[in-house]
């Protein structure tokens, strides 16, 4: 039996230049029946620009959650629906959440309608590691509770991602200097997509300089990303009770079954350990 009911579609929509709209976006928004969008003013534009005219009520995070019931209702009506947030991906850093979890749990069809995303975008740009990363949204908006975070984030092996304001940009670096070894890389992307857009990699104490002497920097919608602590290689020399178990070792078993044990016991290298028991078997 053909499903009656309707579709929520996510639908991702541009972060600066309005030709970053997918073909299947544009045509899932003139099909859909209503468009819930973040703020409609903002939407308009957007929409009279690619000759949409579905109707368009606001769904923003002060009534999203009243207003989700009702808005699933029309889904099981056979509505469809499609849900845009001001710029990029829905429900990242954006409204959107409390309506696709009882979509969802309410056995409605949720669809995205995949496109922009400033994270994706920047780190796709940024010159650093971007096979694992951790996207933590919005920092805090006092410099004490940023500092904390930062040092929880200090040994974060994974690239790291973060959205901040054009208002805390400056002190958002500034606690990061704080907190974090200052030769550590850091990619900022600001304005992408945009006329001034501008994507930087340099040394934290670089990026400090950089903000503090250019004041565009400090201007419009960024993208800050620190890449991952580095893990301590192991050294290239034993220490001193390493050397020690392995000369026991070897004064008792074979080069081979010395350097097994001795990787077992010391947690060394076993490289290094066959080579250092390679050095003493010959001066012995
Ligand atoms: N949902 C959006 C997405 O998919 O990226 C994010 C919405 S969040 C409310 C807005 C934040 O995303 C901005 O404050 C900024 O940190 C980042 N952002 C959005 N557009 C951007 C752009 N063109 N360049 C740099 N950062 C951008």
């Amino acid at each position: 039996m053909p499903n009656q009911y309707g579709t929520l579609y996510v639908v991702a929509t541009p972060i600066g230049n309005l030709s970053d709209f997918s073909l299947r976006a544009i045509s899932t928004l003139q099909q859909v029946d209503l468009i819930c969008a973040e703020d409609t003013r903002h939407a308009r534009t957007l929409l009279q620009h690619h000759g949409i005219n579905t109707h368009c009520i606001s769904l923003h995070q002060h009534n999203e959650v009243q207003n989700a019931q009702s808005l699933v209702d029309k889904l099981q009506q056979g509505q469809s629906i499609a849900i845009i947030s001001d710029a990029g991906t829905p429900l990242i850093s954006d409204p959107g959440m409390p309506l696709v979890a009882l979509a969802q749990s309410s056995g409605m069809q949720v669809t995205p309608i995949p496109g922009a995303c400033a994270l994706i975008a920047a780190l796709s740009a940024s010159g650093l590691a971007v096979t694992q990363f951790s996207f933590l949204g919005f920092l805090p908006r006092t410099s004490s509770a940023r500092q904390i975070l930062f040092k929880q984030q200090k040994n974060n092996t994974e690239t790291w991602v973060f959205y901040e304001s054009c208002h805390r940009i400056l002190a958002c670096i500034r606690d990061l200097v704080s907190c974090i070894p200052a030769d550590r890389e850091i990619a900022i992307a600001r304005e992408m997509t945009k006329l001034h857009e501008t994507i930087v990699k340099a040394s934290l104490a670089d990026m400090l300089k950089l903000i503090e002497q250019d004041s565009n920097m400090q201007r419009g919608e960024f993208v800050v990303m620190v890449s991952g602590a580095k893990i301590d290689k192991k050294p290239d020399t034993l220490n001193e009770q390493q050397l020690k178990t392995l000369k026991a070792l070897l004064s008792e078993c074979s080069i081979k079954t010395a350097v097994q044990l001795a990787t077992e016991i010391t947690g060394a290298r076993k490289k290094l350990l066959y080579q250092t028991a390679l050095e003493l078997s010959e001066k012995s």
